[in-house]
């Protein structure tokens, strides 16, 4: 979480729709982004993702709907007229331009600064994105890496109000971008600058955003903080989505449901219950630690499968007739050691009640 984010919505959007012809790339889109916020758009592809973020920029117009920026309605502006800084995947540098160059351009164009005032600028956003000294270069003599801090330089030099992200780091390798990822955070945290990030991968979207809208076929399936969305997915698109995540058939009973012929307890306030279930269960939330003061569902499982994976240890574990559930649960490395797991033996496993969550039925089994 930020400390900067206020509770103020700096962003609104009412209603927005988007058609490319006869097809509805986004439908009746509502959301509203705070003060200082770092929002990432998320969802798998062609969800929607960039068509909102261009709306926002007034690259591509909206057929409905309305978009207010910090109390403007912007939502027939053109992008000139609208206050952001866009960072593309592609960096979009202007490759005949030398890096100072590039970064005054906004500068230079949308302000009446002199000159040494645009210089001394650029060297303070150039220190800012760590690449001090490195203003007379020519992008294609700069690194990937090295080439999206200029572009990020290049999008906040006028400090906008609206720092608008489309995948930034995705053509980076993985080595870089999880560096980037820290460094792109710490810099929008320090300026507090309200920030959208468009992003397929939810492991940025984990380690950057305060919030996530999650986006699927045009629509918002869910919004919240990364740990709400990990934790209590209100859809099964969303839980499905983001983390790792088994669907398993249940039926639901007096106080719980049955899984494989086990029942297990579950509370069902709330829940609109259909005979037929799916429930989904996160890998780690399965205990193999019991001791006698362990509550809850408790049953024996056969462990099949054992994975390797560095830090934790994935088990492919089944049970009921002919095996018929199969499920991923994982323990830390560590525990795994203590406890001994071994492929083809039997174990009870641990499953608190509060981690069970129903969705209606329709999901395949692992
Ligand atoms: P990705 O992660 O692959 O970039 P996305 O979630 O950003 O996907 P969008 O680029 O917003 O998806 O596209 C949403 C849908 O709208 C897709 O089905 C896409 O084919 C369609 N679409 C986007 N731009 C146009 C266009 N100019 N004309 C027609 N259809 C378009």
């Amino acid at each position: 979480m930020t400390t900067t984010t206020s509770n103020k919505a700096f962003l609104s959007i009412h209603e927005l729709s988007k058609k490319f012809g006869d097809f509805v790339a986004l439908s009746d889109i509502s959301l509203e982004i705070y003060e200082g916020e770092f929002v990432c758009f998320l969802g798998p592809s062609g969800c929607g993702k960039t068509t909102l973020l261009r709306a926002i920029a007034g690259l591509d117009m909206q057929t409905t709907g309305r978009i207010i920026q910090a109390g403007q309605d912007i939502s027939v502006l053109p992008p000139s007229e609208r206050d952001f800084g866009i960072v593309f995947q592609s960096y979009a540098l202007f490759p005949n331009m030398r890096v100072a160059k590039n970064i005054a351009y906004g500068l230079e164009n949308q302000t009446k600064q002199s000159r040494s005032e645009i210089n001394s600028r650029v060297e303070e956003l150039l220190a800012l994105v760590g690449l001090p000294e490195q203003g007379t270069k020519f992008p294609s003599q700069l690194s990937g890496g090295q080439q999206q801090r200029v572009a990020l330089a290049r999008a906040i030099a006028t400090s906008p109000g609206l720092l608008l992200l489309d995948e930034p780091l995705s053509a980076l390798d993985a080595k870089v971008r999880a560096h980037l990822r820290h460094e792109v955070k710490a810099l929008q945290q320090r300026l507090g600058i309200t920030t959208i990030m468009v992003t397929h991968d939810q492991e940025e979207a984990l380690t950057m955003a305060d919030r996530f809208v999650v986006l699927s076929d045009g629509r918002v399936e869910q919004i919240g903080s990364p740990e709400e969305i990990y934790q209590q997915p209100q859809t099964a698109f969303v839980a499905d989505f983001v983390g790792t995540m088994n669907f398993l058939p249940a039926t639901v009973q007096a106080d719980g449901v049955e899984v494989g012929g086990v029942k297990l307890d579950c509370d069902l306030a709330g829940i609109n219950t259909a005979p037929g279930m799916t429930m989904a269960i996160r890998p780690e939330d399965f205990n193999f630690a019991i001791s006698e003061d362990t509550d809850g569902n408790q049953w024996p499982i056969e462990i099949h499968y054992v994975e390797f994976l560095g830090s934790f240890v994935r088990l492919g574990i089944h049970w009921g007739a002919d095996d018929s559930i199969r499920a991923y649960a994982d323990v830390s490395a560590n525990l795994y050691r203590r406890l001994g797991l071994h492929q083809g033996e039997t174990r009870t496993v641990n499953l608190p009640s509060e981690h069970i969550r129903l969705y209606p039925a329709g999901r395949k089994p692992l």
